[in-house]
C-alpha cells in the first residue's frame, strides 16, 4: 500500500462531497489534502468524472508542483494548490470550484459584502475578491501565478489566511482552504450560501447596508472567540 494512502483517501472523500453539495458540474472543481510532514498533497486527477474517481486515482504532488506518485495527470489547477501550501502554514486542504453564485460575484469582480449573521459566523470582513490576472501573468505560468495573485491580495489587504479561509479570483471563481480538506469543503459550501444570500439581498434592496459592527463581533466571537459558546 502507498505511504500516501491516508491523504489519497481524504482527498477522495472530500472531492466526492463537491457534487453531493451541488458545488460542481461535470468535472469542474478539485480538492486536495496535504501531509505537511511528508511535504506532499493528494489531488484529483484532471478531467476524470466524479463517478469514476477512486482513492487510488488521486495524484501525489509536492509543494513545488512535481508529481511524486500516480498514473494520471493531476488537476490543471495543481500549481495553484502547491503555491498556497508552500507559502501558507497551517492549511491542509484546498478547494477550487466554479459554484454558481460565488463565481458570479468573481465574474462581477466584487467582494461579497457582509450583509448578515450567516456571513459573520464565519468571517468578520467582506469575502475578498482579487483582481483579474494581468495579460502578462496569463501568458506566463498561469496556474502558478494564480496562487501568487491570491497570496499577494492577502498581503496587500493585510488579511490573515487562517482567519479568512476563502477568496474570489476576479473573472474566475472561488478558492477556499482550511486546517483539513473537510473544513475546506465546508468553507466552499458556506461561501456559496453566503454568495447566494448576498445576491438576493441586493435584488431586494440595492442599497442594503452592511451588518453593523456589534452584530459582526457578536456572531463571530460566539463561534470563534475565547469565550465562544456555540456548539457542544
Ligand atoms: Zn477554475
Amino acid at each position: 500500500m502507498s505511504k500516501y494512502q491516508h491523504i489519497k483517501q481524504k482527498a477522495y472523500e472530500a472531492n466526492m462531497q463537491l457534487p453531493k453539495l451541488g458545488l460542481v458540474l461535470f468535472t469542474f472543481g478539485n480538492v486536495s489534502a496535504a501531509d505537511r510532514e511528508l511535504g506532499v498533497f493528494a489531488i484529483k486527477p484532471s478531467g476524470v468524472p466524479y463517478d469514476e474517481l477512486t482513492p487510488e486515482k488521486m495524484v501525489i504532488v509536492d509543494f513545488d508542483g512535481n508529481t511524486i506518485e500516480g498514473d494520471l495527470r493531476p488537476s490543471s489547477d495543481t500549481k495553484t494548490h502547491a503555491v498556497l501550501y508552500k507559502h501558507w502554514d497551517g492549511i491542509n486542504g484546498i478547494v477550487h470550484t466554479h459554484s454558481t453564485y460565488a463565481t458570479a460575484w468573481a465574474q462581477a469582480q466584487r467582494c461579497i459584502p457582509v450583509f448578515g449573521t450567516t456571513h459573520a459566523d464565519h468571517l468578520t470582513v467582506d469575502v475578498p475578491c482579487a483582481p483579474p490576472m494581468s495579460d502578462e501573468l496569463i501568458a506566463g505560468d498561469y496556474e502558478y501565478q494564480t496562487g501568487h495573485q491570491i497570496i499577494n491580495h492577502f498581503k496587500e489587504n493585510d488579511l490573515d489566511h487562517q482567519e479568512v479561509e476563502m477568496i474570489l479570483v476576479g473573472n474566475h471563481a472561488p478558492f477556499t482552504w482550511g486546517k483539513t480538506a473537510e473544513k475546506a469543503v465546508y468553507n466552499s459550501a458556506v461561501l456559496e450560501a453566503v454568495a447566494h444570500m448576498a445576491h438576493l439581498t441586493e435584488q431586494i434592496d440595492n442599497y442594503a447596508p452592511r451588518l453593523k459592527d456589534s452584530l459582526i463581533k457578536k456572531h463571530y466571537e460566539r463561534k470563534h472567540g475565547p469565550d465562544s459558546y456555540y456548539g457542544q
